[in-house]
């Protein structure tokens, strides 16, 4: 195994650009799990980013919070804006793992993993998240919400790093994070729910639902032009144009639908007062 530790924004860059074999490393809660069952993974070249200040912590402006690349969920737990302005934020790391891997893993190490059952993702993207790249070629923004283009497929280069999301500042009139797992803590989702409205309209986010985690377009329409759902059934017809969940082992589909339908009832009068 080659281990580069670059000190710097630039150095990591150009050591992405002369490797472009090379995988960047930041908290390794996702990628030193899969080491002891794939050895032939170790052997590669890894630019360990750990180091790199200019990526941690978090901004705020007046128009947006960024998160650095490097920025954790404890960043988020810890800080008490984000409870305030962008609760899903919060609600969402707290469910991730247990402390210890909140205070490692990362939100961009959350994207790039591009898990279709990740917790990060989908709360960034009912916020509108941009996903900042950036490599030696230049600067690149991508919203979340066409980041994904398969399973595990993402609008990003070998060589580009995430060195910035930037999630937009504005008043939500409702926000709901659900996570449906065998348990509280240490669960992988069976199924994750994340829904905001504001005057950019409803943004409705699956998680363990397809191949990626994605808006429900079908969904939105539904909710803001179609009649009151009377029964979660009624949302059902929406959910199978929007989403293809699969049987495995931690769930079926059909009960993914299904519950994905209740859950998104029962969240109405809170996500409609
Ligand atoms: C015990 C345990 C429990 C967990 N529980 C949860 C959970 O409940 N919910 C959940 O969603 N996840 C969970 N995870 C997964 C993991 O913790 C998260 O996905 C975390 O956000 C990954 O961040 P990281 O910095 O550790 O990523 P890494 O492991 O360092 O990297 C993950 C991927 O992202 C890439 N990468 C990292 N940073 C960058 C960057 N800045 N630019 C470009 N590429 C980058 C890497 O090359 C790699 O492909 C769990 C993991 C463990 C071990």
């Amino acid at each position: 195994m080659n281990l580069l530790q670059p000190q710097g924004k630039a150095e990591a860059l150009a050591m992405l650009a002369e490797h472009p074999d090379a995988i960047p490393i930041a908290g390794g809660t996702d990628l030193l799990v899969h080491w002891p069952v794939r050895p032939a993974e170790h052997d590669r070249t890894y630019v360990d980013i750990s180091r790199v200040a200019e990526l941690k912590g978090l901004q705020w402006t007046d128009a947006e919070l960024v998160l650095g690349g490097l920025a954790t969920y404890w960043d988020i737990v810890t800080d008490q804006r984000a409870a305030r302005e962008l609760p899903l934020l919060v609600r969402a790391a707290r469910q991730v793992g247990a402390v210890q891997i909140q205070t490692r893993g990362t939100w961009a190490g959350n994207i790039v993993n591009a898990s279709p059952a990740a917790d990060g993702v989908p709360v960034l993207m009912a916020y509108d998240a941009v996903v900042v790249l950036e490599s030696r070629r230049g600067r690149e923004e991508v919203p979340l919400a066409d980041f994904y283009t398969g399973y595990k497929q993402m609008r990003r280069a070998a060589d580009q790093l995430v060195v910035a999301i930037r999630v937009p500042r504005r008043p939500y009139a409702a926000q709901v994070f659900e996570k449906i797992g065998p348990r509280r803590a240490q669960a992988i989702a069976k199924i994750g729910l994340a829904v905001t409205r504001s005057a950019a309209g409803w943004r409705i986010v699956a998680a363990s639902m397809a191949p990626t985690i994605r808006r429900c377009p079908a969904l939105e329409r539904r909710l803001a032009n179609g009649p009151a759902p009377r029964a979660p059934e009624d949302l059902v017809p929406a959910i199978e144009q929007d989403v293809t969940p699969i049987d495995d082992i931690r769930s079926t589909a059909e009960y993914r639908k299904r519950v994905m339908a209740r859950v998104l009832f029962f969240a109405l009068p809170e996500l409609q007062a």
